[in-house]
């Protein structure tokens, strides 16, 4: 690893807002840690309850934790409720994002204490507020969405054509990427309906106009992966992008041997022992799916006769018909937070039922399984597209009815899950998705495309101070 020295006294303090859910503080967490490998001082600011997870990810590091009290008043969401993972439903997630701005006087009482230092604040794009803050003391901020050049350029791409189509299903092409075809079901709330103005798009433009007044942007996702997009922003959007990623390659590898092995890397040992390539299933810390649906996946997977290792996070959730002692030995259901890496990584996982969250897209890419792409909210339908018709390396669900958006059948499932797992098409997924993680690891490698942007940014802001 490169890394740009500092002496002690000029050191570069860097503030990290991660928001709070998940997806969104992983990839902000590995950032930290590269830039702690840098040589920075990290302040990462957060509340009570998400501190747990962000502590114990970066106990092995010098990194300073500021908690914030997160509003107890938020209209509609329920106290202690400090994370979106935790939301009963996702028509809540705009007030709950907006609600952050409570935090801004605590924030800003904070940032008085050690503005003088600070060099920069990253923050994520949805708390839009912090660069109000940031500008009242005189710090850059540098905005993060955790999305990827793609899906963002179709998004802007996309915007003034999507309401000009009645039908949720019909294909329009993108000016500049006339290759594509897109629907207004690759798309989600607010951007697939017809009329989109209202509180959610509000909410957008507010992040949006944040992030364009920014002093920069950090993007998970490297160059080599999407040029002609990364190009794309450069040419035609504000602020500069830093593409710095992937940035889970930034965890360091599990210490081995591990005595306390969780019961599913075990299980995996043993088919790894047996020979019998296993499929994880996990949809990402979001998604609630139905109970209908749950069952279809409970069908697919029972009648493919592959091995597989689901994770569900629904933690009510029941097989009361017998599912999970018909398949006993063949596949497991976990219903805990699960350290997802660690099981895209052992060798026996050959493929990913996904949602297609960016950082699972991301990690499974750097961890060489391919993807049978299973979109069901946000820019996971974007990000759908760029794995099944860029990049190369996955699949896409038959859904009944044909559209982005439909039920997936147990039966349907059944036969992606199969073809994903064996015959002609895995073995073209699997010989590009190598090459791909290795374009990956050069990118972060010294001198690659990734390293070097990250040196950059911190040598320039540095010069800013
Ligand atoms: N993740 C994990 N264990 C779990 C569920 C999720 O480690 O049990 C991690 C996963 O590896 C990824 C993040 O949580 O880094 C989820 O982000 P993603 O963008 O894939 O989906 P989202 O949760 O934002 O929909
Ligand atoms: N957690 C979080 N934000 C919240 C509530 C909880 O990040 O608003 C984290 C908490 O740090 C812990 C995990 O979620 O790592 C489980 O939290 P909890 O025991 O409250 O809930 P449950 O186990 O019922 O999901």
């Amino acid at each position: 690893m490169a890394s740009v020295f500092f002496p002690k006294s000029s050191k570069p303090h860097i503030v990290v807002f991660p928001f709070m859910s998940k997806g969104h503080t992983i990839p902000l967490l590995h950032l930290s840690r590269l830039l702690l490998r840098r040589g920075a001082a990290i302040t990462i600011f957060t509340t009570s309850k998400n501190r747990p997870f962000i502590s114990q990810s970066l106990s092995d590091t010098d990194v300073t934790l500021i908690d914030l009290p997160f509003p107890d008043n938020i209209v509609g969401i329920p106290p202690e409720t400090e994370s979106t993972d935790k939301l009963q439903s996702m028509s809540l997630f705009v007030p709950f994002a907006n609600g952050t701005k409570l935090m801004q006087h605590f924030f800003e009482e904070q940032l008085q204490k050690i503005h003088s230092q600070v060099t920069c604040i990253i923050s994520d794009g949805f708390l839009y507020w912090t660069l109000q803050s940031a500008s009242k003391f005189g710090i850059p901020r540098l905005s993060f969405y955790g999305m990827s050049n793609y899906a963002q350029a179709l998004h802007r791409e996309a915007n003034e054509l999507l309401s000009l189509h009645e039908s949720p299903d019909e294909p329009f092409a993108l000016k500049n990427f006339p290759w594509i075809k897109l629907t207004r079901n690759d798309f989600d709330d607010p951007f697939d309906k017809l009329d989109p103005r209202g509180p959610h798009m509000d909410f957008i433009i507010e992040c949006v106009t944040a992030t364009t007044n920014s002093y920069g942007l950090i993007v998970n996702s490297f160059y080599e992966l999407e040029p002609l997009y990364a190009d794309y922003w450069t040419k035609y959007c504000q602020p500069k992008a830093w593409n710095v990623g992937p940035l889970c390659l930034a965890q360091p590898a599990k210490m081995e041997p591990t005595s306390h092995k969780p019961k599913w890397i075990e299980w995996l040992d043993g088919k790894l022992v047996e020979g019998c390539p296993v499929i994880y299933i996990a949809f990402g810390s979001q998604v609630k799916m139905s109970p209908t649906q749950l069952h279809e996946i409970a069908l697919g997977l029972e009648e493919s006769k592959v091995s597989f290792l689901w994770v569900v996070r629904e933690r009510e959730t029941e097989f009361s018909d017998g599912f999970e002692e018909r398949v006993e030995g063949r596949g497991i259901v976990v219903k805990e937070w699960v350290d997802q890496r660690e099981i895209l990584e052992h060798e026996i996982v050959q493929g990913f039922l996904s949602h297609c969250g960016w950082n699972s897209v991301l990690e499974a890419i750097c961890a060489e399984v391919p993807i049978l792409a299973w979109p069901m909210m946000a820019e996971q339908f974007v990000n759908t597209r760029m794995v099944v018709e860029e990049i190369k390396t996955g699949l896409r669900v038959n859904t009944v009815d044909g559209s982005v958006k439909g039920f997936v059948k147990g039966e349907s499932l059944k036969i992606t899950v199969m073809e994903l797992m064996g015959g002609e098409k895995a073995k073209e997924l699997k010989a590009k998705v190598k090459k791909v993680a290795e374009d990956a690891r050069k990118a972060v490698g010294n001198g690659g495309s990734s390293c070097l942007a990250l040196n950059q940014l911190i040598d320039e802001i540095h010069k800013q101070k």
